[in-house]
């Protein structure tokens, strides 16, 4: 796949790296649509310590699950569009179902469409 990588604070490339393989509790996703958010910028300038160089930036984004961990139980198939909340776990998606507006969990709530 083609990422953005930030290998240091104030640098970064477009790189070719491997296809993700879910885990078990895991989807991976096409990503058809990303935003660049203040923390991805904080993290570009090297603001944001907890961040463990190399990263691919961009951690609010929606697009096609493309392949399902072993744990994915059927709220959550292949080939489903998805908006990605990164407090929000695969697991947590397919526990609520695909016509859930709210992660019982954290208690984020989906736009309408
Ligand atoms: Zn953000």
């Amino acid at each position: 796949m083609r990422a953005i990588v930030l290998d240091r604070p104030g640098s970064f490339r477009v790189a070719e790296l491997p296809d993700p393989a879910p885990a078990a509790s895991e989807v991976v996703v096409r990503v058809d649509c990303c935003g660049i958010c203040g923390t991805d910028l904080r993290i570009l300038a090297g603001e944001f310590p907890p961040t463990p160089y190399p990263i691919t930036p961009g951690h609010e984004f929606s697009g096609q699950i493309v392949a399902c961990g072993s744990g994915i139980r059927p709220g959550l198939r292949e080939g489903d569009k998805v908006a990605v909340d990164p407090r929000c776990t695969a697991a947590d998606a397919a526990a609520a179902g695909p016509d859930a507006a709210t992660c019982a969990r954290t208690g984020a709530r989906s736009a309408p469409p």
